[in-house]
């Protein structure tokens, strides 16, 4: 074992306070002005402690009694107290041997909790308390109470934010006439926040609805806005290889074989955003485009133009997507439009090893392979391209700022230093990322105001819209009935089983039973059973059953949540609806509908349905639309939950709320492009004021 290394030496170690503090992101004196209080307690008053109900709050105090360990039960600090009006009991059930010292009869103490009539009569459990004088003073505003954590008491949150205060840099960095109307300083904003007054409306406060704290929103989407608009810009500054499209070339000969290919020529929406990207794909500065699109809107055949086009121009392209299901399904189609065109196409999941393996890592690195399709992880992880050009990432709806910027660290074509000459040096590859939860209009102004974004708002031709039924389970019977009338039409089916993650085997075992009762109960059928835990050559041998038709009922978990395609599909059941998100549910409807046979959902439900659960399959009945159902989705949930908590861009929006706060959102806009064509300096202060180190997120 080596020797334990001397302390380096340098800074001094942070303490524990000072730590905790650190993780928060609370180490500029302004990070912790804009650190802002969850709410406040009114500890200006005192109260007789026999004034105080059962289960009200209060601050009382009141002469030690007694003051003695209890052990009979659980070890506690059991300690009486008394003022003129009466007596009460706090029970202490952690505590130090200095805590007695602290107590000892005849000690002065104010004491702040609940009160509760209980066992031993009138008492408070773990109440705050401390000793004090006669003459020790109260409070003369309410007491902010901090987000924080167990290493870091409120007290000396409150310490330290109250020093920092008057050395942080808050002046003013707005043009007059730009703040909203009736909106007050930010000093005057934020030192109003810590310190309300006495009477102050608390229920405005708390509701974020109060000027102060709307003057801290607008200033928070601001440097949002401002920080947004600046990675544009710094994009801007890179460079990409032009991708254009040549004459007579693959693009054109892929058009001409659409009709053929997809039995039509292309929509008129997605006509439009093969346009927008093209028109991206040939300038030199690397694009960074979101394309969305309802589930079945056609997404796919557009990523393969934008691949063409790629290849064209002699390049390559990386397509990736989520799942091996997924990938594997991306590979099938493009080999069958693209392959005709020699073009050569290489698969790599995380499934596929020895010599094949190598032998496509090998195309791919000497620039053989036009098209690289697999998951996201198997890409980023360890393959080498001699031309990356352009990337697609399939439903990107999970992928959040960060691992866009993990993304494009990984597929820049800087660090293969031995190559020299053929130009791919310093070239960043073209983005095009797609996502079938379309995004609310104040999220894709707020959180990817960094991207430029293409929408396909219409479905192809020819589709029978998916009627959905909402069943509680005891209606199993019918729906065993409705399956083997479709099956008997010679359509395919999907039984869709939850699988939450803290019980995934229990699920497991619920698949696994589900396949049994069905296959009992439908003789002439065969049914398939398709799982996350199975081996990919499993998963892809059950596909492919059921993609040829052969297999016609399918069970399966989540794990044909995104993007599997298989038009002759007329009929999903859901089981346990009420457990699955209403991105996931209308995600899993997808899967039907894909063709001209009128397709039906059924979501079997457990009641009782909490009223959230209530609320998404009603949403879910009423409609198929997919922005419709993300606005809901926003209102349910809110915007973390909606972006998942790690690609919320994590504490980018602290304070605004995307759901109420739209027109902040507006005004924060059009201020923020004024500020930096006007006070490119100002923008900046407003920018490090507010993001600090993670402005980097942004860069993505
Ligand atoms: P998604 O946007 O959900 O990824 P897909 O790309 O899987 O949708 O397309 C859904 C289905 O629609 C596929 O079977 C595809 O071949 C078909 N399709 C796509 N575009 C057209 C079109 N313009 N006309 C007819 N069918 C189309
Ligand atoms: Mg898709």
């Amino acid at each position: 074992m080596p020797p334990a290394a001397a302390p380096p030496a340098g800074p001094k170690p942070l303490s524990a306070p000072a730590r905790a503090l650190a993780r928060l992101g609370l180490v500029r004196d302004i990070d912790l002005a804009l650190h802002l209080p969850l709410r406040y307690e009114d500890q200006t008053r005192l109260a007789p402690i026999a004034s105080l109900h059962d289960g009200v709050a209060g601050q009382v105090q009141g002469t030690v009694l007694e003051c003695r360990v209890e052990t009979r039960a659980r070890r506690q600090l059991l300690v009486r107290i008394a003022d003129d009006s009466g007596e009460l009991m706090l029970r202490l059930l952690h505590f130090y041997p200095s805590t007695q010292k602290t107590l000892a009869p005849g000690t002065l103490v104010r004491v702040r909790g609940e009160l509760r009539a209980g066992f031993l009569g009138r008492e408070m459990v773990h109440p705050e308390f401390r000793a004090v004088t006669p003459d020790t003073p109260l409070p003369t505003g309410l007491t902010p109470v901090y987000p924080s954590t167990a290493q870091l008491p409120q007290a000396y949150l409150r310490k330290v934010i109250a020093s920092a205060l008057p050395r942080a840099q808050l002046d003013e960095l707005l043009p007059e006439g730009s703040v909203p109307a009736g909106l007050p300083s930010l000093r005057e904003a934020v030192t109003f926040l810590h310190n309300p007054p006495p009477g102050t409306d608390l229920g405005a406060l708390e509701g974020h609805r109060h000027p102060a704290w709307q003057r801290l929103k607008f200033d928070e989407l601001l440097a949002q806005q401002l920080a947004q608009a600046q990675a544009r810009a710094e994009r801007a500054r890179l460079r990409a290889p032009p991708l254009r499209a040549r004459p007579g070339g693959l693009v054109e000969r892929l058009l001409a074989g659409l009709p053929q290919l997809l039995g039509g020529s292309l929509t008129g929406a997605q006509q439009r955003v093969v346009a927008e990207i093209a028109a991206d794909l040939a300038r030199p500065t690397p694009m960074h485009r979101l394309l969305q699109g309802d589930v079945g809107s056609g997404k796919t055949v557009v990523a393969a133009l934008a691949a063409a086009a790629a290849i064209d121009a002699g390049w390559q392209c990386a397509l990736m997507a989520p799942t091996e299901i997924l990938a594997e399904q991306h590979f099938r189609k493009l080999v069958q439009w693209l392959q005709p065109q020699g073009i050569v196409i290489a698969w790599l999941t995380g499934s596929r090893k020895g010599r094949e393996r190598r032998e496509m890592l090998a195309a791919v690195a000497d620039g053989r392979a036009g098209l690289v399709v697999g998951t996201h992880a198997v890409i980023q992880r360890d393959v080498a391209f001699a031309r990356l050009g352009l990337a697609v990432v399939d439903e990107q709806h999970r992928f959040g700022v960060a691992q866009r910027l993990a993304l494009r660290e990984k597929l820049a074509n800087r660090d293969e230093a031995d190559e020299g000459d053929d130009g791919a040096q310093g070239l960043e590859p073209h983005l095009l990322m797609m996502s079938a939860t379309p995004i609310p209009r104040t999220l894709a102004m707020s959180h990817y105001a960094d991207l430029d974004l293409s929408t396909i708002d219409e479905l192809p031709p020819g589709r029978t819209p998916i009627v959905t039924k909402v069943f509680e389970d005891g209606r199993r019977a019918q729906v065993l009935a409705r399956i083997r009338d479709e099956v008997a039409q010679g359509k395919q089916v999907y039984w869709v089983c939850p699988l939450v993650e803290e019980s995934e085997h229990v699920d497991l075992q619920n698949a696994t039973a589900t396949h049994a009762e069905l296959s009992a109960v439908l003789p002439n059928t065969m049914v398939g059973l398709l799982h996350g835990r199975m081996a990919a050559a499993e998963k892809a041998a059950v596909m492919k059953l059921f993609t040829d038709g052969t297999m016609q009922l399918l069970v399966a978990t989540t794990v044909i949540e995104v993007g599997v395609d298989v038009p002759n599909a007329s009929l999903m059941v859901i089981e346990h609806a009420e457990r699955f998100g209403l991105a996931q549910l209308h995600q899993l409807r997808g899967r039907v509908g894909r063709g001209a046979v009128a397709s039906v959902c059924v979501l079997l439900y457990t009641a009782p349905l909490s009223p959230t659960g209530k609320a998404r399959l009603k949403a879910m009945a009423e409609t198929t639309d997919g922005f419709e159902i993300a606005r809901r989705d926003l209102e349910i949930r809110g915007p973390g939950e909606f972006m998942g908590a790690r690609q919320s861009g994590d504490a980018l929006l602290r304070f605004a709320d995307l759901a109420e706060d739209e027109p902040l959102l507006l005004h924060a806009r059009s201020t923020a492009a004024r500020l930096l064509a006007d006070h490119p300096q100002r923008a900046q202060r407003q920018v490090d004021r507010w993001l600090g180190a993670k402005t980097e997120f942004l860069k993505a």
